[in-house]
């Protein structure tokens, strides 16, 4: 099974603060960047004003920022709400299926992470299988 990856990562980049929807798939599993962005900026004259969502992420892009300048203090005065990346699968009713990542890499890693370890049909880990390896479910 390949991975299947539509959104790939930015230079400069790795924070789910720069993605939105589904990053990639493997298998049945899918991450995905999810989650209400809140936060304030620092305008040209010093003043501040409250960014969300897509509109956050246009205005830091169209600024030239990477990751440093999220976390500049010079930058962004403010963090209300951020994102996080995921697995889901669709039988689990939209329910994280591992611990939320805010690094793209770490993402990925518990895509395959969880691609490996967890069993498409119960969504439970293999180590709890039938000794023969077979699912419970079957
Ligand atoms: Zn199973």
């Amino acid at each position: 099974m390949e991975l299947e990856v539509l959104q790939p990562k930015q230079e400069g980049r790795a924070d789910s603060f720069w993605y939105d929807g589904v990053i990639a798939r493997l298998g049945e599993f899918t991450l995905i960047a999810v989650g209400d962005i809140r936060i304030v900026m620092y305008e040209a004259d010093g003043s501040t004003r409250i960014y969300r969502d897509g509109q956050a992420v246009d205005e830091a892009r169209g600024r030239g920022y990477v990751d440093a300048d999220l976390y500049s203090i010079e930058r962004v005065a403010e963090w209300y709400n951020n994102n996080w990346f995921e697995v889901i699968h669709p039988k689990d009713g939209g329910e994280t299926l591992n611990d939320v990542e805010w690094d793209y890499d770490a993402g990925i890693a518990v895509l395959k992470d969880t691609f490996q370890s967890v069993c498409p049909k119960c969504l439970e880990s293999f180590r709890v299988h039938n000794d023969d390896g077979s699912c419970v479910k079957d």
